[in-house]
């Protein structure tokens, strides 16, 4: 019998609790933690006081060995294709401008607009910088059939837990070491977990881009969101940027980029630290690494829009560019499945095949909203955004297209349910709620970088991955959101 008919194998209630006890102390001491919860009633302190662990699995997820090893040979490919896509202009015009998505989204259209004004005035960014994360379903839509991994979205902005999921993978690989999870599967070695080293990777690819720029004495800029919760994500990288490679990191917000971002003569990025009061010295900045800006939410007003355009319109190496982040929007995504689309992105030699093979159906709601009524109940309906809690599932579709207004239509893709084996489950943990045993349902995540810009070879690397696992009856994924928790892969064959 498959371990996708009937996993995790049979564990004692006692055998849970040593589990359990095991991975939340190991948890807590690897830095695989949240800051906690803010409110109106509780605002965070001035400095964190306190942090709870992050949501974890207990097992580690199956993946056929073989889809896996492809998953990773797939990146090069994804990299190479989304660094083209951002290097042509006339074709993100064409679907994110006007006439396309800009005409009847606000959010795509402030950040477009403001990507055209720095072209109009001769300054698109000189380089540009991809820390990208490509996610994948397992796909068997019926038992007889082989499992395929096929794509969920592209991620070209923001892409999260990097570094926690590293530290996940450790801690499967300690409770194999450490208990042989009692003897209850021979699959449960630790001859079948993958490396992960996603932190170094991550971070090889901003080093690239600061060497790039040329000024060793720069800092890395991060823009992060106010009340950030998932701070240790990007702390472990800001780390690893100083331990290996000497460069330091500065983190300001947009609202307080507002008040302390400047331009030189020259278009360096000048930063005034913050608070005024400490007097340290303004640094300049080599690469702007955005983990806010995904959203409308991150931008309050448009003062915000205007200081990422400001930004953007410096010499400093951007991760994302607007055009790239743009590229990894789902229109996109569809727009490259249409026939002989992806092809003249990616020759069959650079992998076009594998890509393609790596799709579901997707299409575009203004030519067909009436497929996507009759099929609703294997359909979900996307619109242009990240950060999850954003599509129509099923069997909402229908009433959500009867009432969108029309025009509306060329800014939501549909696209065809993924399905999952469905023999699969997972022990839970959260902080505060104990642990539930689930049927689950995993995404694998594979991380990449590319640094690219006009006149310069494509330089892309695969460098890891990770596990989000969510309860079967969830349609939305998302760590941060509250969907899913992190895990790590079981190769199996
Ligand atoms: P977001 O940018 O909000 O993360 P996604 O495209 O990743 O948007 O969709 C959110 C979640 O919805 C995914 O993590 C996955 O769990 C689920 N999902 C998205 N597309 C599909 C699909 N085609 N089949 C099955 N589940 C999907
Ligand atoms: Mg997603």
């Amino acid at each position: 019998m498959s371990v996708f008919t009937s996993w995790p194998p049979d564990v004692t209630t006692e055998q849970l609790d040593q589990l359990t006890l095991l991975a939340t102390t190991y948890a807590l001491s690897h830095s695989i933690l949240y800051l906690p919860p803010v409110s109106p009633e509780k605002p965070p302190p001035p400095a964190p006081e306190s942090a709870i662990f992050a949501p974890i699995s207990l097992i580690p997820t199956p993946i056929p060995r073989h889809l896996f090893a492809n998953a990773l040979t797939l990146q090069r490919a994804y990299n190479t294709l989304y660094a083209r896509v951002a290097l042509d202009t006339s074709f993100l015009d064409q679907i994110m401008g006007p006439g396309g998505v800009s005409d009847v989204d606000d959010f795509i259209s402030a950040l477009w607009t403001g990507w055209k004004k720095l072209r109009d005035k001769g300054f698109p960014p000189p380089l540009h910088l991809g820390l990208f994360r490509s996610d994948y379903l397992l796909h068997q839509p019926t038992p007889d059939e082989p499992i395929s991994l096929k794509q969920v979205e592209f991620n070209t902005i923001s892409s999260s837990f990097g570094a926690l999921s590293q530290r996940v993978a450790g801690m499967h690989r300690y409770l194999i070491e450490s208990t042989g999870y009692f003897g209850i599967s021979p699959l449960l070695s630790s001859s079948n977990l993958p490396s992960n080293d996603t932190i170094e990777g991550l971070v090889n690819g901003l080093a690239e881009a600061h060497r790039a720029y040329g000024v060793p004495d720069a800092y890395i800029l991060f823009v992060v969101q106010p009340n950030e919760r998932n701070v240790f994500d990007q702390r472990m990288l800001e780390y690893q940027l100083f331990e290996s490679h000497g460069i330091r990191v500065i983190r300001q917000t947009f609202a307080e980029l507002d008040t302390t971002a400047s331009l030189s003569a020259s278009r360096a990025l000048v930063i005034t630290r913050i608070p005024p009061g400490l007097k340290l010295a303004p640094v300049e900045i080599s690469v702007v690494y955005y983990r806010a800006g995904y959203s409308p939410a991150d931008y309050a007003s448009s003062t915000d829009y205007a200081t990422r355009v400001y930004l953007e319109g410096s010499r400093a190496v951007q991760c994302p560019s607007i055009a790239l982040q743009l590229a990894g929007a789902k229109k996109v995504q569809e727009v490259l499945m249409r026939p002989g689309v992806l092809e003249r992105f990616l020759t069959p030699s650079e992998g076009a095949q594998a890509v393609r093979d790596s799709w579901v159906n997707m299409w575009s709601l203004d030519t067909g909203a009436e497929e996507a009524v009759r099929r609703a109940d294997e359909l979900v309906l996307k619109p242009q955004r990240e950060g999850g809690g954003n599509n129509i599932y099923r069997e909402r579709i229908p009433l959500f297209v009867g009432l969108l207004p029309l025009h509306e239509r060329v800014a939501w893709v549909a696209m065809e349910l993924i399905r999952p084996p469905r023999g699969v489950g997972a022990y839970l943990v959260r902080q505060g709620e104990g642990r539930v045993r689930a049927r689950a349902v995993s995404e694998l995540g594979v991380f990449g970088w590319a640094l690219f810009g006009e006149g310069r070879e494509v330089r892309e690397e695969q460098v890891g991955w990770l596990v989000r696992t969510k309860a079967d009856d969830v349609d939305e994924g998302g760590v941060a959101a509250g969907f899913s928790v992190l895990d790590s892969v079981l190769l199996v064959d």
